[in-house]
């Protein structure tokens, strides 16, 4: 059996060696040019005693914005790289990406010199037994174990009386030099042809063996198994000399059985990479179903709850439901007065006010720029039209940012047979009715 040694890589052996470096002072041009030639997606600048990392991300970014292509790196917002250790173990610099900020590490080595970067996709890659099996190759998990190997003198019937004790192929030599190889199906074949057994097993043996280096990867190696339908592959080192052999379940299991032992040495580890990647996928999700400037729930977060209000409907009692569409009044005045940035308070407030009048049931959503909507799941039309009403009077009666502002609303109760679109658009007529018979105003939908 092959030695397997088992461990989680290090951060120096799954970093990018060879790191490009451009000065602080050399431009996004320049930066581009180094990436280019060097064939990379990143490159390293140096900020003082820290370094940064500009990639193809921020290119397109920056190229987006209309900058200027001369700037020089040193005037962009830096990237800036964290250090590990080349000795560091992969699975300790996981919990480094945790805030989302970071996403490259500098790998310093034993001398403290920058010598390689590490994306957090690599660090991931490098737990994942299909990358695995891409990433060790065959001396890596072989241990220089002697193979045996028989003399191609050797009489055909004592070859074949131990293969019955080995029951896996024999290796032939030729002065001590891999010639042959007899297995199960050579031996069927020779029973077949009725050969002379007392003859040396050189005359029967097949030639030549088709051998793998061992500087192949297990995956190369159970693709060359599977080519060429063999059993086990039999591995040469650089001089052409036999240094083992491995069949494909040892090959798979090699993989898996690292894993496996990974797991039980880090489970606690491991434990702890479920729980950070799912806290980060809860984060993800939360976010893409929130709106950032006012933290209210998106269009998305809305549709999904209208759809599932719309099922709870029919799956029980028909409990009313209602929606409200809320437009500010002349926002474009607000903006157009006073700039952006003072609109953006203006919904910020009014957004924080409107909320403070809701049940936590209810659904608050930014639907649009200067519209939200509202999921009000036990509100009839009457519930529904006095709460319109009271959000309606709390931001006319009250100065946001020193300036009044007003909004129309509309209001719908679901009606049953009806989908999410058509109460929408119930809703939607409303508001403009509110709009159109001058503003400040709570219409409710037939
Ligand atoms: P009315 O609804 O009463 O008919 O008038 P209005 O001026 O509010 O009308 P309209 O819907 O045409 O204009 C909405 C404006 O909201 C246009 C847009 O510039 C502004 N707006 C949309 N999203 C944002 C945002 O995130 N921040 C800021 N500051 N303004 C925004
Ligand atoms: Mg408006
Ligand atoms: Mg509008």
């Amino acid at each position: 059996m092959p030695k397997i040694t088992i461990f989680f890589p290090k951060a120096g052996e799954i970093a990018h060696h060879g790191v490009v470096q451009a000065s602080g002072a050399a431009s996004i041009e320049d930066a581009v040019a180094l990436m280019e030639s060097n064939n990379l997606s990143d490159v390293i600048y140096s900020i003082g005693e820290v370094h940064a990392i500009f990639t193809v991300e921020d290119l397109m970014k920056y190229r987006h914005q209309g900058r200027n292509m001369s700037a020089s790196l040193n005037e962009l917002t830096h990237r800036q790289l964290i250090y590990v250790n080349e000795g560091d173990n992969i699975l300790n610099l996981l919990p480094l990406f945790d805030d989302g900020r970071c996403r490259y590490l500098g790998v310093k080595n034993a001398a403290g010199v920058l010598d390689g970067i590490l994306s957090y996709s690599d660090v991931l890659a490098s737990v994942d037994p299909a990358v695995m099996m891409e990433r060790r190759t065959l001396a890596d998990v072989l241990g220089k174990s002697r193979v045996e190997m028989i003399d191609a003198s050797t009489k055909t019937q004592t070859v074949l009386e131990q293969l019955i004790y080995v029951e896996d192929a024999i290796l032939i030599a030729e002065n001590g030099k891999l010639a042959g190889i007899v297995t199960a199906i050579d031996v069927i074949k020779m029973i077949r042809d009725g050969v002379d057994m007392s003859l040396p097993i050189r005359n029967y043996m097949t030639q030549p063996v088709r051998t793998i280096t061992q500087r192949a990867t297990i995956k190369a190696a159970i693709e060359h198994l599977k080519e060429n339908h063999f059993k086990r592959a039999i591995v040469v080192d650089d001089h052409n000399d036999v240094i083992g052999r491995i069949t494909q379940r040892e090959l798979i299991g090699i993989t898996y059985g690292r894993w496996a032992e990974l797991m039980k040495l880090h489970a606690h580890e491991l434990g702890e990479l479920v729980q950070v990647l799912e806290s980060k996928n809860q984060k993800l999700q939360q976010e893409s179903l929130t709106d950032p400037l006012t933290g209210a729930g998106n269009r998305r977060l809305l549709n999904q709850a209208i759809e599932a209000e719309i099922g709870r409907f029919y799956r029980h009692e028909m409990t009313a439901f209602s929606v409200l569409l809320l437009d500010i009044d002349f926002f474009k005045k607000i903006n157009d007065a006073f700039g952006h940035p003072v609109g953006d308070e203006v919904l910020k407030t009014l957004s924080s006010r409107t909320k403070r009048l809701l049940r936590t049931s209810d659904v608050f959503a930014r639907w649009g720029g200067e519209e939200f909507a509202i999921l009000l799941p036990t509100a009839d039309l009457k519930a529904a039209s006095i709460l319109a009403e009271r959000i309606r009077a709390e931001i006319a009666d009250n100065l946001i940012s020193e300036h009044q502002v007003t909004v129309s609303i509309g209001v719908a109760e679901y009606q049953r047979g009806e989908s999410q679109e058509g109460l929408l658009e119930r809703v939607d007529i409303a508001l403009y009715e509110a709009k159109n018979s001058g503003r400040n105003k709570v219409v409710t939908a037939d």
